[in-house]
């Protein structure tokens, strides 16, 4: 499993472009300024789950010249470098989660969000053994809503 580097947790509202840069470069990538603006639309807010539309479309809004191929690039370089976590909701769908902690998720199929659930809030029992020469790294639970009728 993948740790976000040390020290990175701060309150949304102090995070600036430059320590967007710390956080980058901690985690080992260079703070390119599209690297440097898409962090900051991720981290600056608090814990947020997005996909690489929403994301696109939010930086378009704010001005930031990228393509959606540079956004899920850098999505994925993100994750891969713990600052991330991928949410699979459906094949085509991927959630990036800024909460990188083990945690699960609702999904509403109507409005296509994803909502936090606290780990403590759900036990899981009787997980198979993993096969030999493996562990298990973690469990994804993902609980889909709909609108009552
Ligand atoms: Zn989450």
């Amino acid at each position: 499993m993948h740790k976000p580097p040390s020290g990175t947790h701060k309150s949304p509202s102090e995070t600036t472009p430059g320590e967007v840069a710390k956080l980058l470069r901690g985690a080992g990538l260079r703070p390119t300024r599209q690297r440097v603006a898409l962090a900051h639309l991720l981290f600056a807010g608090g814990d947020r789950h997005v996909t690489a539309e929403t994301l696109h479309e939010e930086a378009l809004a704010r001005k930031v010249p990228v393509s959606l191929a540079t956004v899920y690039n850098t999505l994925h370089q993100f994750t891969q470098a713990g600052l991330l976590r991928e949410v699979a909701v459906e094949g085509a769908k991927t959630y990036f989660d800024t909460n990188t902690s083990n945690h699960y998720h609702f999904f509403c199929e109507h409005s296509g969000q994803l909502m936090d659930i606290s780990t403590g809030a759900i036990r899981i029992e009787g997980l198979p053994e993993a096969p030999d020469g493996m562990v298990i790294s973690r469990v994804d639970v993902l609980v889909r809503l709909v609108d009552k009728r």
